[in-house]
């Protein structure tokens, strides 16, 4: 069948919004993990949402530093409903069924769920991932036999991990702003310096970047290293100086994070740092992609359903021609990104074991990624903004749920990277890799030809220009490039 085609004919469906599992399946197909995935929802329904809901409004957590003997602690203290939600996820296998499925495919479906109820409670999901998949890629065999299968546990003593880069000067330009040195001591090396965003603060294991002492003072002088929360002696590893008041992601505690001669293990060749570090954020942006696109189904549903019962003009809102018109259009464009932030999923899927040099496939899911980090998050703000509209002022009210799905979106396009570093990332990745040839390649079974071919004419014409005007014109080149995508790969999805 022709997928141009059955995309046009493809009927829309709004019953579908309101559950994350079966509007993930009707696009996805169905998962093997499908009753797992069934379970976790019926219970978030019932019983998580509440829970959830009482986290976000008691802001944020309380940092209990020391015990009554004054010796430090740094114990996170949420209500114990808390960590049991928390818990559910992991039991539901957001980190083991990855290994055991050899697929990144349930964690990030698993992922996608819980941000329709709580997107700040993926990131504890997606950072614990993140710290797994390296440590299983590039730690020796004593070092992932001995933290690998804590991070693995279907129980409650599981493990979670952490992805700490960002420091007081910025998280933006790694390179420059880094300032925490490792210095080598025996078996191990000693970390100090400060992490200034370090969300799942108090986490048992984090990734870290830092800079060995004789490292050039640039990017390409990071390495990543594995770092326990305690030594093998007890004591705290690393110390919280304080947790961060944040708009919204409340069910993840940020802080900061104080390195003294703590000791962490390097993970791969040093001079290759950087592109682990790459490869742990990428980790991330497919996670926030799919979050993304659950916070944004969640906010969409909210107001459908909002709509379909506040009366005006004698009829009920939603059945008014400009709103149905615009319901059906944000529906739409639900699909498309969601077939943007899939295909992010799918392509690490593959490519996630390569070391550097990386092949083709792997530029082309670097180029998916930035596109769909951009786009998706760019989605979920406006969806949100626009729902709370379709509430009316009701929507201002904290009582009704649609406000934190705004707030909740604005931190989505800000962490692992802003706007302005997945266009200019995707453009690099471009100039260098060639990677929309690639990406034109991929995507032409599903593609109108003729768009095709002026939109590539207009990236290597974009390619051409001077630096200073490459960056400041490339916005509305990448919007374009990644609705472009986003549109061709919901013809795929819907073929
Ligand atoms: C709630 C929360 C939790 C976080 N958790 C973590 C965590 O666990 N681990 C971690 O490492 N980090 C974490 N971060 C940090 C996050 O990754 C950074 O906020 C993000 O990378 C941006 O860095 P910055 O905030 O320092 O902004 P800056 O780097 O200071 O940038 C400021 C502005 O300038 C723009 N800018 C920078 N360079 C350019 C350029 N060349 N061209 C155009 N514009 C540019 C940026 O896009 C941004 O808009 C977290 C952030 C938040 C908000």
């Amino acid at each position: 069948m022709n997928p141009l085609a059955a995309s046009r004919e493809a009927p829309l469906r709004l019953d579908t919004l309101r559950s994350p599992s079966a509007f993930l399946a009707q696009h996805l197909g169905a998962p093997p993990e499908a009753a797992a995935l069934g379970d976790y929802e019926a219970w978030f329904a019932a019983e998580g949402q509440a829970v959830s809901d009482a986290v976000d409004r008691a802001r944020t957590p309380w940092l209990r530093m020391h015990d009554p003997k004054g010796r430090r602690v740094d114990e996170i203290l949420y209500p114990p409903e808390y960590w049991s939600m928390l818990r559910r996820g992991y039991r539901a296998g957001v980190i083991w069924r990855a290994f055991e499925q050899q697929s990144l495919a349930p964690a990030y479906r698993l992922i996608y769920l819980t941000s329709f109820y709580d997107p700040g409670l993926s990131c504890p999901y997606t950072v614990s991932l993140a710290t797994a998949l390296p440590l299983e890629k590039y730690g020796d065999a004593a070092l992932k036999q001995r933290f690998l299968p804590p991070l693995l546990r279907r129980d409650d003593s599981v493990w979670q991990g952490a992805t700490w880069m960002t420091e007081i000067k910025g998280g933006s330009d790694l390179g420059s702003n880094v300032e925490t040195v490792a210095r080598p001591a025996g078996e191990h090396w000693l970390l100090t310096g400060d992490k200034y965003f370090a969300s799942n603060a108090g986490a048992d294991l984090a990734v870290v970047a830092a800079r060995p002492e004789s490292a050039p003072q640039n990017v390409r002088g990071l390495a990543l290293f594995l770092l326990p929360r305690q030594r093998a002696d007890g004591a705290l590893n690393y110390t919280i100086r304080r947790l961060k008041d944040k708009i919204a992601t409340r069910s993840v505690p940020t802080g900061e994070v104080e390195l003294r001669d703590s000791q962490a293990f390097l993970l791969g060749p040093a001079e290759q740092g950087i592109y682990l570090i790459l490869e742990v954020l990428n980790v991330s942006r497919v996670a926030n992609s799919m979050g993304s696109v659950g916070v944004a189904q969640r906010a969409l549903a909210d107001a459908v359903q909002f709509a379909g019962q506040r009366v005006a003009f004698g009829k009920p809102v939603l059945e008014h021609p400009l709103l149905r018109r615009q319901v059906e259009e944000r529906a739409r464009d639900l699909e498309a990104a969601l077939a943007l932030a899939w295909e992010a999923v799918e392509l690490l899927d593959e490519v996630w074991r390569e070391r550097p040099p990386y092949s083709e496939r792997y530029h082309l899911f670097r180029l998916v990624a930035h596109l769909a980090k951009y786009w998706t998050a760019e989605f979920a703000a406006q969806t949100g903004k626009w729902c709370m509209e379709v509430h009316g002022g009701l929507g201002t009210l904290e009582e009704y749920r649609v406000e934190r799905w705004l707030r909740e979106s604005m931190i989505l396009a800000i962490w692992e990277g802003t706007a302005h570093r997945q266009i200019l990332d995707g453009l690099e990745v471009m100039e260098r890799k060639r990677a929309h040839k690639l990406l034109f390649q991929h995507l032409a079974p599903y593609a109108a030809a003729d768009e095709a071919r002026e939109l590539e004419a207009r990236v290597e014409a974009h390619l051409k220009l001077s630096a200073e005007e490459r960056e400041a014109a490339a916005e509305p080149l990448f919007r374009a490039l990644a609705g472009f995508s986003a549109r061709a790969l919901a013809r795929k999805r819907a073929g």
